[in-house]
């Protein structure tokens, strides 16, 4: 049995290496929320809270996260006992929403518990890989500096190429990077940013010979994306649209989706994740691990959930360096001709650097149980 003695909010700030252009705004830097969980015995869990500082992704930010966190979600753990992460998340079940809170604080259950059972989390979770095949994704930016960027992550081995669109700016960015590279496996990935009235601008897609388009319409619209989907010969990947798993019997059942990208944040937690996972299994959809430009903690519970046996399509996984400045886990993440190593080490198998956590932390909470 794990006891929760402690739990520990930061609020914290990374800098981009570059500002990052998607469909919904442009990021210098990624605010975030990072939660640590200890118990009596002196073990410690990690997990990231992966909302933005405004609700443009989703309607959860960073404050709206720290208040859920601070009033709800921790209150309902501190002192408790549990022999299994699953009863964390039964716990905090009934708090309604605020998906990529909780799925800060069940991250750090699950990492807390593969620490003391010293298996990885990946094992934890049922992954079965040692290494994943990763993508990049790349922001909006003129045609000519977009094909160079691709040049750069093709050569360091990269699987999949993304690149975000969004209306007006689309066409010319795919047509430059497919006619330079015919043959590398592209795809877009549009935030939701198209409506109905898009439709012939999107189906002319189709000449790009896309693996997929992600997210071409608003989260809601399941009814548009299943009615674009028999016009597209392109694949439609739903990701914004599935925050649950009654979303991603939705996609299926309706036709919206062919493919689904899974974030473990956006659907609240690891444990949904792997039942959505399975789910996808079952209907043979192709699944991948999705990016949301998390620090090394939020990029330590993607790659392990990406382990699983299902996730077909390359994660959205990218080496240290490629987003930030200085990230805030030891030892940092590497791409070897476009696979990325899954940890055999407890946990999430890394550690945070203290030191890197410190300089980046903006304010801290500390919740202790009561004696
Ligand atoms: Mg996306």
């Amino acid at each position: 049995m794990l006891t929760v003695e402690q739990v520990v909010l930061y609020d914290v700030v990374l800098r981009f290496r570059q500002p990052m252009v998607t469909g919904w705004g442009t990021l210098k830097k990624r605010e975030t929320l990072l939660v640590e969980m200890r118990d009596t015995d002196g073990g410690e869990g990690w997990g990231e809270g992966v909302a933005f500082a405004a609700p443009r992704y989703s309607e959860e930010t960073v404050r709206t996260s720290w208040y859920v966190l601070s009033q709800f979600l921790i209150p309902r753990v501190l002192g408790m006992s549990f022999s299994h992460p699953d009863e964390i998340c039964a716990k905090l079940a009934p708090i309604r929403g605020h998906r990529m809170a909780k799925a800060g604080l069940e991250g750090a259950a699950w990492d807390l518990f593969s620490r003391s059972r010293k298996q990885s989390l990946a094992h934890a979770l049922g992954g079965t890989r040692r290494r994943v095949a990763v993508g990049v994704t790349l922001g909006i930016t003129e045609p000519r500096r977009l094909v160079d960027q691709v040049a750069r992550y093709l050569e360091q081995g990269y699987a999949r190429i993304k690149v975000k669109v969004k209306p007006g700016q689309d066409r010319k960015l795919l047509a430059a990077v497919r006619t330079r590279y015919p043959d590398v496996e592209l795809a877009a990935d549009a935030n939701a940013g198209y409506t109905r009235q898009d439709f012939d601008p999107l189906a002319s897609f189709d000449d790009f010979g896309l693996s997929m388009l992600e997210q071409p319409l608003a989260a809601s619209d399941w009814l548009g994306h299943r009615d674009l989907a028999r016009r597209l010969r392109t694949p439609i990947c739903l990701d914004e649209s599935i925050v649950s798993l009654d979303d991603a019997r939705l996609a299926i059942e309706l036709g919206s989706a062919a493919v689904i990208n899974l974030k473990p944040g956006r659907v609240g937690g690891d444990a949904t994740a792997v039942a959505i996972h399975q789910l996808c299994a079952e209907h043979r959809l192709p699944v991948w691990v999705g990016g949301m430009f998390e620090s090394g903690v939020g990029k330590a519970h993607a790659l392990a959930l990406s382990a699983l046996p299902g996730m077909t399509l390359p994660a959205d996984l990218t080496a240290s360096g490629r987003y930030w400045e200085e990230d805030l886990v030891n030892p940092g993440f590497s791409v070897n001709r476009g696979w990325m190593e899954v940890p055999d080490r407890p946990g999430i198998g890394v550690s945070v650097d203290r030191g890197a956590l410190g300089a980046m932390t903006v304010s801290q909470q500390t919740f202790l149980a009561a004696r």
